[in-house]
């Protein structure tokens, strides 16, 4: 009877409101439910803000009755995020991507579908709630920032209800990161974990941790005799990952990386590595650094290369004069016996005839 009071009320108000009826019109919405959603959120419908940006407050109705067909995207962008996810058994979301602009709405109506599929849930902590709470009365704030601070939990509670969401406690005491770490710490020994965060100290703070985790993983010695039986071993299997996303707009994910060479930290896609991987201007300065090495090398080694051909010139040349001496000199050696055995036949004919 309220239910049928308030939409008799509502109506007779929202004659002469077009934002009502759009938001109505493009939702498939009843108007009094489109009214209730601005009521809850102590919302005017009136409001300019609100008039002049319709994305925000469809974005807000659709929050707040988790209507999120708006937000899945096409087939290509979904398989995606299935190869994306669900490889993690777990995946933890931190404060500022579940209100910056609508990525979040993205992310979670495309993500779901292989929540569901897959029986996993996107874990939020109270401790995270709180603070969303801290920021939708927080005047400092953008007022979309608060708005969308406000609604979230309308939408988290049904996504909850659903059985894609679970939110856990951690008390309420110290900050949201620090929370997150503990709980990072724990579960990443036994499981393959995603936080998603727009924090960048705090990515550095649990790559660094996953990394830590891994050092202390011994892998089972595999005899022959399993590898027979077996066939192959994945190690990847026991070597659980501790990964890291900044989230984009349209929901996408990029990875955080710190590069083992300069230990600055950056983003790139999501492949299926260790959290430390060298950096690209690293990577270019030490190819550029081999590639001088090489060069040296080579002009080093040509250089040997010619010193070598030139004494081996050299040595050829005089071998040659050393060789045209000698034939020179057995020439002379011939003509003088031959002139000497002329000789001595003309004396010993002299001889005779004498
Ligand atoms: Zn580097």
């Amino acid at each position: 009877m309220a239910k049928l009071i308030y939409k008799r009320r509502v109506n007779n108000k929202l004659d002469t409101n077009n934002l009502i009826k759009n938001l109505a019109k493009d939702l498939k919405l009843e108007e009094y439910k489109v009214q209730l959603c601005f009521d809850k959120l102590s919302l005017d419908y009136d409001d300019e803000y609100l008039n002049k940006n319709y994305s925000l407050s469809k974005e807000l109705v659709c929050c707040y009755y988790a209507i999120l067909d708006d937000y899945i995207r096409d087939d290509e962008a979904r398989l995606e995020f299935d190869s994306n996810i669900k490889r993690f058994d777990e995946v933890y979301i931190d404060t500022a991507p579940l209100i910056h602009e609508d990525w979040f709405l993205y992310f979670i109506a495309n993500a779901s579908l292989t929540l569901r599929k897959r029986r996993k849930k996107l874990v939020i902590l109270e401790k995270t709630m709180e603070e969303m709470y801290g920021i939708s009365f927080n005047e400092e704030k953008d007022l979309d920032v608060r708005l969308r601070a406000k609604v979230r939990p309308f939408l988290i509670q049904k996504l909850a209800r659903k059985g894609l969401i679970k939110r856990v406690d951690t008390g309420s005491i110290g900050i949201a990161d620090d929370h997150l770490v503990a709980l990072l710490k724990k579960r990443g020994k036994t499981n393959n974990i995603l936080l998603i965060t727009q924090d960048r100290y705090l990515s550095e703070r649990v790559v660094q941790l996953g990394e830590n985790l891994n050092k202390n993983i011994e892998l089972p010695h595999h005899t022959l005799f399993d590898r027979f039986r077996q066939g192959k071993f994945v190690d990847e299997d026991i070597v659980k990952k501790v990964v890291v996303c900044e989230l984009l707009k349209n929901g996408d994910l990029l990875r955080l990386y710190i590069c083992q060479h300069c230990g600055d930290s950056y983003y790139d896609k999501l492949f299926d590595c260790e959290g430390y991987v060298i950096c690209s201007s690293c990577y270019y300065e030490i190819e550029n650094a081999k590639q001088k090495h090489k060069a040296i090398k080579e002009r080093e080694e040509a250089k040997r290369l010619k010193e070598i051909k030139e004494i081996e010139e050299k040595r050829e040349i005089e071998e040659e004069i050393i060789t045209v001496g000698k034939k020179i000199k057995k020439k002379q050696r011939l003509t003088y016996s031959i002139v000497i055995i002329a000789l001595a036949l003309i004396l010993a004919l002299t001889f005779i005839f004498i």
